[in-house]
């Protein structure tokens, strides 16, 4: 089984999309200290399943995806492609050439492809099974990873030339053959035991199966008996429902009837509705009628009684002038008493003159 490509884009220090082509032989990568040689093998990892970011040098998954450069902005996905020649069938896929692709958003979100077809990371491990690649698979050797191999138990080292050798797959197989083995044989063992037990109470299940049959026939019988009873009754309740049907028609006649009154009854609350209506009218009327005479009443009544404090004046001044007029007549006559008396002074002293003068004209 060879490479032919490995496609990288977005992955590690490889921002650009880089295709490795394997035409030949690849013995060695050369390069420089950290230009880059250890990122293509763990493109390898990765596109294979790897699921642990430490062992692919960084802290979280996204670490894989191009972080960006001064001059270079950071890519929001990492794609790697690896593509196997197939031709002798090592992978169980009927295709010469199998492409097994994986890629990672920043968002998480992640996809594998199986020569173009949507897969599980679990279909690219089972493919990757016993052929020493793979996520558990021995044929990438990181650095410093050779001398924990060496310095490993007996059995663990075992493992891992047996994953490198690809009899990993058949164990691994012979191991689930052996469990399916002993879960069958499990079952054997509980279904005999169940036999068994089945067998112990066969005599008493016979009974019981007697006894179930003459319930199920006295039962069938129950049940024929409550048919026929429904029956009977069915046929009652339907002799009850066509009276009922009957009741119904007259009482729609009835119903046709009242509703022909209640309309009529509406038709006639309506119009007293419109009388009480007009009644209202008139009686707001009245009662303006009766609000303004009772305002012309109080106001008689209020002209009525200045009228009276008038009288009550005039009289009092009546008693008062013909008082004054009283005293002016008997003062009047006072005054006359006095005149004639005065009248009688003047011509007694218009006498006494005469004479004094008759005296002074003898004298003379
Ligand atoms: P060495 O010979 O020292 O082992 P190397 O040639 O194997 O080195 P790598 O370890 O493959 O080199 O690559 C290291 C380079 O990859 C470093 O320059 C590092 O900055 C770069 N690098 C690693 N991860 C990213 C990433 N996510 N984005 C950009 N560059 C990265």
């Amino acid at each position: 089984m060879l490479f032919k490509t490995l496609e990288i884009q977005g992955f590690k220090s490889f921002a650009d999309k880089t295709v490795l082509t394997f035409d030949t032989k690849t013995t060695a990568v050369v390069g420089s200290n950290g230009n880059g040689k250890s990122n293509i093998s763990d493109a390898l990892r990765w596109v294979m399943g790897e699921q642990g970011a430490k062992t692919l040098r960084g802290e979280k998954m996204e670490d894989v995806i191009f972080h960006g450069t001064v001059e270079r902005k950071p890519m929001g996905f990492a794609k790697v492609a690896l593509t196997i020649d197939n031709s002798d069938r090592t992978l169980s896929v009927a295709d010469d050439e199998v492409v097994i692709s994986r890629k990672l958003y920043r968002s998480g979100e992640s996809e594998y492809l199986i020569n173009g077809k949507k897969s599980r990371l679990r279909d690219v491990q089972e493919l990757l099974m016993g052929t020493g690649l793979g996520r558990d698979g021995y044929s990438i050797i990181g650095q410093g990873r050779v001398s924990e191999i060496i310095s490993a138990r007996d059995t663990q080292r075992r493992e891992i030339f047996e994953e490198a050798a690809g009899v990993s797959l058949f164990l691994k197989k012979k191991a689930d053959a052996e469990k399916q083995l002993a879960q069958a044989e499990e079952n054997i063992i509980r279904q005999r035991d169940l036999i068994r037990v089945d067998e112990e109470r066969l005599p008493i299940l016979k009974k019981q199966s007697e006894k179930a049959m003459l319930a199920s026939e006295l039962l069938a019988q129950k049940k024929e008996l409550e048919i026929s009873v429904s029956v009977a009754r069915l046929n009652e309740k339907r002799g009850e429902l066509s009276k009922l049907n009957d009741d119904l028609l007259l009482n729609k006649g009835e119903c046709e009837h009242y509703e022909h009154d209640i309309e009529k009854a509406e038709g006639e609350i309506e119009k007293l509705g419109d009388d009480k209506l007009a009644a209202q009218g008139r009686l707001e009327r009245v009662r303006a009628g009766i609000q303004s005479a009772n305002d012309e009443l109080a106001e008689k009544r209020s002209a009525i009684s200045v009228a009276e404090n008038d009288l009550k004046h005039n009289e009092q001044r009546r008693d008062e002038l013909t008082e004054q007029l009283r005293n002016a007549e008997e003062n009047s006559r006072t005054f006359d008493t006095q005149i004639e008396r005065i009248n009688a002074e003047i011509a007694e002293k218009q006498s006494a003159a005469d004479e004094y003068e008759k005296q002074a004209n003898d004298l003379k």
